[in-house]
């Protein structure tokens, strides 16, 4: 017989023999029937399995415990019991695999701290079974919006040569024996006898390479694997991240933010319409303002403002008594406290931050007329922060080069970035959205180690 899945299974119309596979949540019952509640990862709603005693041997029956799993065939009924359509009444069941007293996940309400510490479990929790559902949806949800709208997915590379964006600290990449590593005869390390015959990292940031695919396919985007070696242990910050990087030759910042703005709204949009059960789950369990934090931010446009006057504003506010951990003022890069105080107090919507001082932002943004910013935007969201970060690009070789000489940068490694504005510049533009600060938007999950399978952070690259 052909197994159903359990999502199915509770859409199908009672009266008819069925196979379901799946993992024991839970059994109760009396001595002369056994209730077991059946989940396949499919759905986060279990099936009822109905088994009397008269028909299985008391033995076998107490080998199926919380954890085991099991597949059942027997006729899909109404059920009578409160709760859901069908159950099934069980002809045969098969054991696949015990699990004793020791497993970890007995009994429910398991801190998010513990669940943690066995993140090989932690998948059959109710909880990061609708996290990774939800997580799977919105990774299908980004590829469709892109590929409706006729961008090409660029795969860009994951080992680097170049730490062009100074995004963050580099992880190294290397063949060397650690033990005994190669010196040139100044007593330098020497790289040119490594594997790629010059230093290596993992990239920070696939935008760089992106931009060459947009001066040349006219629209992209990325989606894959990024790494920082973030020392900080912070609850939005992780070693190892997914990023979307769309690039695109064309836009300005005003085409780059209503982007930005309809492909988030568009994915939250997806995840009420496909992923209901699991978001209602997370909004009774965790955060109960969830699904109205997600419907606020589909009806109201975003909050466009310029970072001056976002800090006109929160100097108005330390005035007006507001106490900031770090010092507001014109200049200083804003920390999480300023961007969630202009969302979630101020404005009390998503707002996109304009203009910055071009000293605290990427040597390639587009420089304004003013000499002192830059055509930045970072989208902010409640309860997140900073959610994108993205910009138009300088498309000016003069300008970019002498912006590169100012910083002291060391262009050699980038000549072919400069060759997109050497040869047919084009203007464009991109940005960067955290794959897992959209996923802790959309769950309610106030840490990022929560909404992915295996968190890499400092200290931690265990599973
Ligand atoms: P932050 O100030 O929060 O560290 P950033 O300015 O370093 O962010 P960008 O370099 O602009 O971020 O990267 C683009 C996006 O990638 C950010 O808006 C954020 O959503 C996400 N991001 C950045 N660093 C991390 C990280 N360590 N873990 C998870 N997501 C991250
Ligand atoms: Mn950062």
């Amino acid at each position: 017989m052909e197994r159903l899945k359990v999502a199915l299974l509770l859409k199908s119309e009672p009266g008819k023999k069925v196979l379901a596979k799946g993992w024991v949540r839970t059994k109760r019952g009396n001595k002369n029937v056994s209730f077991i509640a059946l989940n396949d990862g499919s759905t986060i709603n279990n099936i009822q399995i109905v088994c009397d005693a008269s028909k299985f041997d008391e033995e076998f029956m107490k080998q199926i415990t919380t954890g085991a799993c099991i597949g059942v065939e027997g006729d899909l009924v109404a059920s009578m019991g409160s709760g859901q359509a069908v159950e099934i009444q069980a002809g045969k069941i098969e054991i696949y695999g015990v699990a004793d007293s020791t497993y970890p996940l007995q009994k429910k309400g398991h801190s998010m701290e513990f669940l943690r510490e066995i993140a090989h479990l932690r998948p059959r929790t109710n909880t990061f079974g609708a996290v990774l559902r939800i997580r799977h949806a919105m990774a299908f949800a980004i590829h469709n919006f892109f590929n409706s709208k006729g961008f090409c997915y660029l795969h860009t590379p994951l080992i680097t040569a170049s730490d062009c964006e100074g995004a963050g600290e580099m992880f190294q990449v290397t063949t060397m024996d650690l033990n005994n590593i190669p010196r040139t005869e100044d007593g330098a390390i020497d790289f040119g006898s490594d594997f790629f015959g010059r230093q290596t990292s993992l990239t920070v940031s696939g935008q760089l390479e992106g931009e060459l695919g947009a001066t040349a396919l006219g629209e992209i985007y990325t989606f894959g694997p990024t790494f920082r070696a973030e020392n900080s242990n912070t609850p939005r910050h992780l070693a190892e991240f997914w990023m979307i990087e769309p690039e695109m030759a064309f836009y300005d910042i005003k085409d780059n933010m209503d982007l930005a703005e309809e492909f988030i709204k568009y994915l939250v949009n997806y995840a009420l319409e496909n992923c209901l059960d699991d978001i209602t789950f997370l909004n009774n369990m965790f955060d109960n303002e969830l699904i109205d934090r997600l419907r606020g931010v589909l009806k109201e446009d975003f909050v466009r403002l310029s970072y001056t006057e976002g800090i006109e504003i929160l100097e108005q506010a330390k005035k007006d008594g507001v106490k900031f951990e770090f010092p507001v003022g014109w200049g200083t890069d804003l920390q999480s406290e300023h961007e969630r105080y202009l969302v979630e107090k101020h404005f009390k919507k998503p707002v996109i931050l304009t203009d910055y001082p071009k000293d605290i932002k990427a040597f390639y943004m587009k420089q304004n007329e003013d000499g002192k910013t830059v055509r930045a935007m970072d989208v902010l969201f409640p309860k997140i922060g900073e959610i994108i970060g993205g910009s138009q690009r300088e498309e000016s070789y003069e300008k970019l080069t002498q912006r590169i000489e100012e910083l002291g940068m060391d262009t050699r490694g980038l000549w072919w970035y400069l060759d997109t504005r050497r040869w047919g510049s084009a203007p464009h533009s991109g940005f960067g959205l955290g794959f897992e600060r959209l996923l802790m938007f959309v769950t309610g999950m106030s840490n990022i180690r929560d909404v992915i399978p295996f968190p890499r952070t400092p200290n931690n690259a265990e599973f």
